[in-house]
């Protein structure tokens, strides 16, 4: 079973694999890897094609709120051009500025589905040891 916790995680715009950082950089950008854990957000090719379609996921759910919202309000004599424009409008600003948290929400996905491998956890122990943050650093 599945566990939804780094998919929450993701949510947030947390790291999804410890939830311990804020890892969006920018509105389009996500860190290369996690400040705190060390996961590595440089993935394979191809691989943020599931960030693009949360991203229309997330584009699609903000104009379905709009247009519905929209017809609700204003039935029966609902102003068509102002709906298509604000709709629009909501969709280009949504999907301008939700890139990065798209990407923490695949992250997330992809974790919950598929957890980090030991040889990936390997890579992330050395990666904390080359940046001296060793177990045990902090106490010696
Ligand atoms: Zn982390």
């Amino acid at each position: 079973m599945a566990s939804l916790a780094p998919l929450k995680r993701g949510l947030t715009g947390r790291c999804p694999n410890c939830g311990d950082a804020r890892v969006i950089r920018t509105v389009w950008e996500i860190k290369d890897e996690c400040p705190a854990c060390h996961y590595s957000y440089v993935r394979e090719d191809g691989y943020w094609v599931g960030a693009m379609t949360v991203l229309m996921a997330l584009m699609l759910g903000g104009f379905a709120a709009v247009i519905i919202t929209g017809f609700v309000m204003t039935w029966p004599d609902t102003p068509v051009m102002p709906l298509t424009i604000a709709t629009f409008l909501s969709t280009l600003v949504i999907g301008s500025l939700a890139y990065g948290w798209a990407k923490t929400i695949w992250v997330g996905i992809d974790l919950s589905f598929n957890p980090a491998s030991d040889a990936e956890q390997a890579k992330m122990d050395a990666r904390r040891a080359a940046a001296g943050e060793a177990d045990g650093a902090a106490r010696d």
